[in-house]
């Protein structure tokens, strides 16, 4: 009888409150990171955002894209629109090698797969590698997007404390002995070694090699993530941590920042024993990579001026660079500090340890300008003190507004704090 049968369907169809009854238990880790809660307010057009990341493509020129786009899908359409390899285009792995030699990796594109980003990387090498309860040690402050995937595996994060050349090598030898008298099980080191997110700092050769030696004596592998490696704009970036380290480096890589981020296109380099399982990985995500983003990405590559449009890249994000020091030191108080980055996106800024950065949003929303603050880059609530500036996308003016406004709101709840403790010593 279909109208019976109807009726009891419909009692069978879950009720909302019994769906989420139902998730796993890492579901209750997937939770929206503090960048994601800023962004609905970051995006108003009155407001200065130096919260988001994300890459300003003013410079890239658009008719240049329309044409590897049109001329791709004429010449080759039939491939670029098919489904491709588990693994990614071999031509594209191919040029991916000769991007990497730039920061002296010798690799070859066999060990090379393709990713959704390189995002994506990181969730599957997470899911290869952890087990509910392995520690991963994570730089303090790290990158959000990898504290996230961490998090929904059911790792443990255990920061190392970095300062201006980037992780400390002491306090990496001893977090993992504290660890391993706790009977923790280290997998591996996440580190970003160039220009890194959050903090802008990057590691100097030297740092590398005393990092990688305390890593291979102690069994531990390093995820090193690379999306800003080549977008220094003072100086010479020291090479790769897997140029130095072919064995006990999964390498990372991305064409968000120096192409584009909206193909999602990024690599894992891994040790052949790797490869494998992580093309398996790769298979049951997502089948395969966008072959259409893959070959935009390989067209682009072989036939444009790839190396001079990173270099345009470079210098807009220099001039926002020198807008947002220049603007910090003329407008922020004396007790704040920050770093001092030489190329990437950020400035870390630490404040006195009594102002609370997250209670601060809406004050300076209210002032116009927006940025994320220090909780959103530790796993244990740590940074409540400090604030993750992005220099990247809005105008040098806009940045120059944005940070005395900024610094403004800050001057104020400190005179504010001291008028309250000096009322509160004379009482
Ligand atoms: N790693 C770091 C350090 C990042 O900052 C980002 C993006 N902001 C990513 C990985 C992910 O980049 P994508 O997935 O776009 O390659």
């Amino acid at each position: 009888m279909p109208i019976g049968r109807g009726v009891v369907m419909s009692k069978l169809v879950p009720h909302e409150e019994n769906l989420t009854a139902r998730y796993a238990e890492r579901a209750a880790r997937m939770v929206p990171s503090e960048i994601r809660s800023l962004f609905a307010v970051a995006s108003r057009p009155e407001i200065v955002s130096l919260a988001g990341g994300m890459p300003n493509l003013s410079a890239l020129p658009m008719e240049m894209m329309a044409d590897v786009v049109k001329k791709l899908i004429l010449d080759n359409g039939q491939e670029a629109l098919q489904y491709g390899s588990g693994q990614g285009h071999p031509r594209l792995r191919e040029q991916i090698c000769e991007m990497m030699a730039l920061e002296g990796i010798r690799a070859k594109s066999d060990d090379v797969v393709i990713t959704t980003g390189s995002q994506a990387a990181l969730d599957l090498i997470t899911r290869i590698f952890i087990d509910p309860g392995d520690v991963i040690l994570v730089e303090a402050p790290s990158y959000v997007g990898a504290l996230g995937v961490f998090a929904q595996y059911q790792s443990q994060v255990v920061h190392v404390a970095i300062d201006d050349k980037g992780l400390i090598p002491a306090a990496l030898t001893e977090a993992i002995t504290k660890v391993r008298a706790a009977g923790g099980k280290i997998k591996f080191l996440y580190c970003i070694p160039n220009f890194q997110n959050p903090s802008g700092v990057t590691m100097p050769a030297s740092r590398r090699t005393e990092i990688l030696d305390i890593c291979r004596e102690s069994e531990i592998f390093v995820v090193e993530d690379n999306p800003y490696g080549l977008l220094g704009f003072d100086e010479a970036v020291p090479n790769a941590m897997r140029a130095e380290d072919h064995e006990n480096v999964i390498y990372l890589g991305s064409f968000s920042k120096t192409i584009v981020p909206g193909l999602r296109v990024g690599w894992a380099l891994v040790p052949q024993g790797v490869k494998e399982k992580l093309i398996i990985a790769n298979e049951s995500s997502v089948l395969c990579p966008s072959n259409f983003a893959q070959l935009t990405i390989s067209s682009y590559l072989a036939h444009e001026p790839w190396r001079d449009q990173i270099a345009s890249f470079c210098a807009l994000y220099k001039e926002r660079r020198d807008a947002m020091l220049e603007t910090l030191d003329a407008h922020f108080p004396a007790s704040a500090t920050w770093t001092k980055p030489k190329g990437g996106f950020y400035v870390w800024v630490t404040l006195p340890p009594e102002i609370d950065t997250k209670l601060l949003v809406p004050r300076a929303i209210a002032a116009k300008v927006a940025y994320v603050p220090g909780t959103a880059f530790y796993a244990d609530g740590f940074g409540s003190w400090q604030m993750r500036l992005s220099y990247c996308h809005p105008t040098p003016e806009r940045i120059r507004k944005g940070v005395e406004a900024l610094g403004n709101v800050i001057k104020e709840e400190i005179s504010r704090r001291g008028g309250e403790s000096a009322k509160a010593l004379k009482n």
